[in-house]
């Protein structure tokens, strides 16, 4: 058995539950959390946190909730653990009284990229910068650089856009928007494009 969380999470993501989990088994994404059902051990301690009761036991889910414990083992498997608390999306409080919302769940900007880009095993956070804007940022992330080796970057937009271009060679590039976040894996030659006004941060995990 394994504990579950659902729908009423998306978009909100209070992440109340992630500072009591013994197991450190929650793991975050754009605007949902996943709880991985290989480590959850059943405790039941997230369970009354959860400010919209979104998660349950998996063998005691709501109507409706069809299809999530698969979600939540899938996504265990690419997002980033999570383990301190932050603040909750800015419009979650509106969000929370809206359902169904299962069409709003952002996957990230990691869904169509090579699983090479993704850790291949769970991360936990090391630092994290502070926000820049395309005014504050160091003008160094406009050129190629890389993270270090053994070290993934974790970037997150959190307003406007921007491009992340992979130097590679390979001439990928993604579009990451609000919300959206992407790995960036150790010592791969990268830079970002700023695409007008914009924010955000960075990460960094091992
Ligand atoms: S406390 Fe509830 S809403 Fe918040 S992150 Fe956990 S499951 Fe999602
Ligand atoms: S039931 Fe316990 S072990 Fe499982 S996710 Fe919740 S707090 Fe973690």
């Amino acid at each position: 058995m394994t504990h579950v969380v659902t729908e009423s999470c998306i978009q909100c993501k209070y992440t109340d539950c992630v500072t009591v989990c013994p197991v450190d088994c929650f793991h975050e994404g754009p605007n949902f959390l996943v709880i991985d059902p290989c480590e959850c051990i059943d405790c039941t301690l997230c369970v009354a946190e959860c400010p919209v009761d979104a998660i349950f036991r998996d063998v005691d889910m709501p109507d409706g909730s069809e299809g999530y414990l698969e979600l939540n083992a899938q996504l265990a498997q690419i997002w980033p653990v999570i383990i301190q608390k932050k603040a909750a999306l800015p419009e979650a409080e509106r969000w929370r009284h809206v359902m169904p919302k299962r069409e709003f769940l952002d996957m990230g900007a990691n869904d169509d990229m090579d699983p090479l880009l993704k850790p291949q095993t769970p991360m936990h956070e090391q630092e994290r910068t502070p926000e820049f804007t395309e005014a504050t940022a160091p003008k160094g992330l406009q050129h190629n650089h890389r993270v270090k080796a053994g070290v993934w970057g974790w970037l997150t937009v959190l307003e406007g856009a921007l491009r992340y271009c992979l130097e590679d060679g390979s001439g990928r590039h993604w579009v990451l928007r609000a919300d959206d976040s992407v790995w960036i894996p150790p010592d791969v030659p990268h830079r970002v494009e700023f695409m007008g006004p914009t924010r955000f941060y960075l990460s960094f995990w091992h």
